[in-house]
């Protein structure tokens, strides 16, 4: 054994688990956090940070970090590629729902680098980079995992694990638990440039969903350059979609003086929409994309798992004496729903509004929100539920 067990293992340090190890590590407990990488990973997936994440991350010091490093967007929008703005939802609404009523951009490996300095100052939370975790057992008592290291396995003995490895959690997968939905027929093409949209665009907000029967876009503005996402053909090939001639064309089709733009990053996603059948088996839990995965059209994904991980630290804080796996049960109760009925549905109804063929139907969408932006309750409302904040209202009534 590497380690006593009279602490938390963490898989994966990600934003959900080091948000976790932080959130435990400040509470006194003591915790392992085993990451594959040899070191933070410069993740370019999420930029988009909703209010209630950043009340939360602020009582540790994290949300003024990202407001410096990252860019407040007070207003994001709706748009019809072709005529332009549908509804923009001004965030200025939720002033008395949150202390941050705006989204904040910012790439989350950056948030990654905030929670590893804030973790450097606990005393007893480690984070061992080069370690794979690889098997999970577990008995009334505790829990023990081994990972792969560069010396051979390792074990680590612990008296709760937090699967936190991302999608293809080898937590999730070692204790059998479903992984039920549907991977979407598109990929996802994000290339990054510095090219001015705002001087070619009229009224751009910093998180703009364009929607267009043939070819959808997101256009989202970080700091230093905006992030263009399109939908993309599976069976074009990977190095076709990567290529200077098909990213180019694409950026034609954004704007025609945008063709010859300097890109920084081009990636490719698959997407799927998922979520796992329980968040706990015992002394485990799933926290974060291990535990469901959506599109990134509403920037959920990492949001929710932070949401995950401090809901979790808290029970596990409050419940480290009693230390009984049944009363954790609540995690999932609150967490769960939260993944099917907000997330699932607000991303899967996002991609519905962007890619619509049928006219009929795609003018009744955008009229509807065009409606809701211009109706200050409505929008209100809808705000509510896009922010993230509703969801956790709901959540937190559950026992
Ligand atoms: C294009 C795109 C844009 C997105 N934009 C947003 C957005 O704006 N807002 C938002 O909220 N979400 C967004 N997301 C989703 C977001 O990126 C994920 O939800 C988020 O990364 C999940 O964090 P995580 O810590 O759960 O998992 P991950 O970020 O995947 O981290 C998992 C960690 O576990 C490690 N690991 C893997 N296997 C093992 C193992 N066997 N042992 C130990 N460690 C292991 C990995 O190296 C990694 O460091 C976006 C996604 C995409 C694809």
């Amino acid at each position: 054994m590497a380690l006593d067990s009279n602490r938390v293992i963490i898989a994966g340090g990600g934003p959900v688990g080091l948000v976790a190890a932080l959130a435990l590590g400040r509470a006194g407990i003591p915790v392992t956090v085993i990451e594959k990488g040899d070191g933070p990973q410069h993740d370019l997936r999420a930029s988009t940070f909703h209010p209630p994440t950043l009340d939360m991350l602020d009582e540790f010091g994290i949300t003024p970090k990202l407001i410096e490093h990252g860019l407040i967007a007070p207003t994001w929008q709706f748009r019809d590629r072709a005529t332009g703005p549908v509804a923009v939802f001004d965030l200025g609404l939720l002033k008395d729902d949150t202390a941050h009523p705006y989204r904040v951009q910012c790439e989350q490996w950056k948030l990654v680098g905030f929670l590893m300095d804030e973790i450097a100052r606990l005393p007893d939370v480690e984070v061992l980079h080069g370690h794979a975790l690889t098997s999970v057992e577990q008995d009334a008592a505790g829990v023990t995992v081994t990972a792969e290291a560069a010396d051979g396995p390792v074990r680590f003995a612990g008296r709760w694990l937090v699967g936190a490895e991302g999608a293809r959690s080898p937590t999730r997968k070692t204790l059998g638990i479903g992984f039920d939905g549907m991977t979407l027929p598109e990929l996802f093409l994000v290339v990054s440039t510095p090219f001015l949209f705002e001087d070619v665009f009229p009224q751009l907000s910093p998180i703009n969903y364009m929607s267009d029967p043939d070819e959808w876009l997101v256009l989202l503005r970080t700091r230093d350059f905006w992030r263009v996402l399109i939908p993309a053909d599976p069976n074009a090939g990977e190095e076709h979609l990567l290529s200077d001639a098909f990213v180019r064309a694409a950026l034609k089709r954004v704007h025609a003086t945008a063709e010859s733009a300097p890109t920084l990053h081009r990636t490719l996603y698959p997407v799927h929409q998922r979520v796992a059948s329980t968040y706990q088996a015992g002394r485990v839990f799933l926290a974060g994309d291990s535990a469901h995965i959506n599109n990134p059209l509403g920037g959920m994904g990492m949001n929710g798992g932070i949401h995950d991980a401090l809901e979790l630290a808290r029970l596990l804080v409050e419940h480290w004496v009693a230390d009984d796996p049944e009363r954790l049960g609540v995690y999932t109760r609150r967490r769960r729903p939260v993944a099917y009925d907000e997330v699932q549905a607000a991303t899967l109804r996002n991609r519905q509004i962007l890619n619509e063929r049928d006219p009929a139907v795609r003018n009744a969408r955008l009229d509807d929100l065009r409606r809701t932006g211009a109706d200050p309750v409505a929008a209100r409302n809808y705000l509510l539920k896009s922010s993230m904040i509703l969801g956790l209202r709901q959540a937190a009534t559950v026992q």
